[in-house]
């Protein structure tokens, strides 16, 4: 069978561009000269004129099994036609069950309970509201401080944006939730420079807790939330020993731990999630992106079953948590989330990723004598490379290099100075070499 024909399109008429306000997007600039995608398939994206683009970010850290999978395109065609929606309020429909049930499966054990969302964001707050009404199931209605983590991201709610530890994000939308917290990041190149893997150093980063723990009461303390590797804000892996430290702490005083795995969820850290690969299961986990390969929006939350159960049957009669969406385990989305899970089993790809990680690491830390590199970082099939600073302020250095790197065929990603390379886990040594290959050209050629 032919493949659908690429639009030709070689831009977007002005009128078009006008009419869209983009997201994390300085529109002006863009909209001067527009990146525009087309087409995509396996590592690649074809421009709309016909340009082949490597995908070293999967999207958006999430296509994790490559563009373009038929096997999920042609689930989401079946249900359109045969299930075009039904309202998850008090009505359920086989597949919202069966993806759940899929789901629980390759969740950390014992985190077999599945709320569903439509994004990373939704399930940030899903997961913060869970935690407020456990408590408040339990007769401790006086938890209800939330702690978050420096440079952590956790979505654009207004939930996830309180929790969350980036200014620029922050600044501007008023005084957000109170009774938040924050723990301070992990990052530390002055001891963890160029670090394979995990750093070596700051695992007592998290007994910052303690401290939190003395000035407020445990008992007024509800949740932690971290990513396990923050990703937006310039992939920082976890110290040796730091979540499993923080498990502890969490433990010792009765505050639920939050991990969550928008990014590190679906094989990208070379497991089936951060909290398998590092040997530490929180009690609620967050997902979204990889869950249906981006190709329909999905979120979801996994709740322990001790959650479950207090909130469900601590509850009065009727309904346990006034919480939801129309779209909650919308029959699309559950379809391309089975047809994700089904390809991630028979393929392996965390697997997959873990085999390709030594050769990702070589090959990205070969760039560490380019002009301007002043970090790499990796871990998974994920790297961060840091450029210098000016004057202690972001440049414009690293979104030139993107600029280059996308008119030269590549795709990646940046924010300030840091560039973060994700590529989708079926990634061949090839695509490796090509990915450090343009971007180190374009790396050098910016400082000429
Ligand atoms: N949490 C993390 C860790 C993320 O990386 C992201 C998105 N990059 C989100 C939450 C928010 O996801 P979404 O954009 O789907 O709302």
């Amino acid at each position: 069978m032919d493949a659908d024909p690429i639009p030709t399109f070689a831009g977007a008429s002005p009128n078009d561009l006008d009419a869209l306000w983009m997201p994390f997007t300085a529109n002006r600039s863009f909209k001067q000269a527009p990146r525009m995608l087309g087409r995509a398939e396996g590592m690649f994206y074809w421009t709309p004129d016909g340009r082949e683009v490597l995908d070293a970010t999967s999207g958006l850290w999430c296509v994790n099994a490559g563009h373009g999978r038929p096997e999920i395109a042609d689930a989401i065609a079946r249900t359109a036609r045969t299930l075009d929606y039904a309202p998850p309020f008090q009505m359920g429909h086989p597949l919202m069950f069966q993806a759940a049930s899929r789901l629980a499966e390759v969740t950390p054990p014992g985190l077999d309970r599945i709320f569903f969302t439509n994004s990373g964001s939704e399930s940030a707050d899903t997961a913060l509201k869970i935690a407020l009404a456990y408590h408040r199931a339990r007769g401790e209605a006086g938890r209800i401080r939330l702690i978050g983590r420096e440079r952590g991201y956790h979505g654009i709610n207004f939930g996830g944006l309180s929790v969350g530890g980036i200014g620029a994000n922050r600044r501007g939308f008023g005084p957000l939730l109170g009774n938040v917290d924050h723990l301070p990041h992990t990052h530390d190149p002055s001891r963890n420079g160029f670090s394979r893997g995990l750093p070596a150093h700051g695992a007592e980063g998290a007994d910052a807790l303690e401290h939190l723990v003395a000035l407020h009461g445990a008992d007024t303390i509800a949740a932690v939330i971290v990513e396990p590797m923050a990703g937006s804000a310039g992939v920082l892996p976890p110290p040796v020993g730091y979540l499993k430290r923080l498990r502890e702490l969490c433990d010792r005083h009765g505050i639920l731990l939050i991990f969550d795995e928008v990014i590190t969820g679906f094989g990208r850290v070379g497991a089936a999630f951060a909290a398998e690969r590092w040997g530490v299961v929180p009690d609620l986990l967050t997902m979204a992106k990889g869950l249906t390969n981006a190709a329909v929006p999905m979120g979801a939350v996994a709740a322990s079953e001790t959650i479950y159960r207090t909130v469900v049957e601590n509850a009065p009669p009727g309904i346990e948590l006034f919480h939801g969406y129309t779209y909650s385990g919308h029959p699309l989305a559950c379809a391309a989330a089975i047809a994700t899970l089904d390809i991630h089993r028979d393929e392996n790809l965390a697997a997959r990723a873990r085999a390709s990680e030594r050769a990702w690491e070589d090959a990205v830390h070969s760039l560490r004598d380019r002009p301007n590199v002043i970090d790499i970082r990796n871990v998974g099939l994920v790297a961060g490379i840091e450029l210098r600073p000016r004057d202690g302020k972001p440049t414009e250095r690293a979104a030139r290099i993107m600029q280059r790197c996308f008119d030269d065929g590549l795709l990646i990603r940046t924010t300030a100075d840091i560039i973060a390379l994700s590529p989708p886990l079926v990634i061949e040594t090839a695509h490796i070499d090509r990915i450090v290959s343009t971007l180190g050209d374009a790396i050098t050629a910016e400082a000429a």
